[in-house]
């Protein structure tokens, strides 16, 4: 094999073994992601020990109603007459991840009055 020969045969070996290890880390990537169910996105372990809608959900009035995910991630309860309101659980943790300025701003909703508290 002339040296030129052998250098490109290198540079194949090489990249031949990174596109091997690129195909290795997304195969692991989407067996984890196969691993959860759909939704939550996440583990039980993930949100221990804090309240969480699919895992632990609080003692609120919505806990029993039907949960849609939003694309920011928030988890809305649905009341009876198709309203998403943000559940409680779902605002807390984006208050501890993303902070309180943003919780806030997922929590305004178009609220039919159906997740007011009862008196
Ligand atoms: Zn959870
Ligand atoms: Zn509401």
């Amino acid at each position: 094999m002339t040296k030129l020969k052998k250098d490109e045969q290198n540079l194949f070996d090489e990249r031949e073994a990174s596109r091997q290890a690129m195909l290795r880390l997304l195969q692991d990537v989407i067996a984890s992601e196969r691993d959860l169910p759909d939704p939550p996105y996440h583990k039980a372990a993930a949100c221990a020990p804090a309240p969480c809608p699919y895992h632990r959900p609080s003692n609120h009035k919505m806990r029993d109603w039907p949960k849609n995910v939003r694309s920011s991630g928030l988890t809305e309860r649905q009341c009876a007459h198709g309203v998403g309101h943000p559940d409680p659980d779902s605002l807390a943790w984006l208050a501890r991840v993303r902070g309180e300025k943003m919780a806030y701003a997922y929590g305004v909703h178009g609220c039919d009055g159906c997740c007011a508290a009862d008196k």
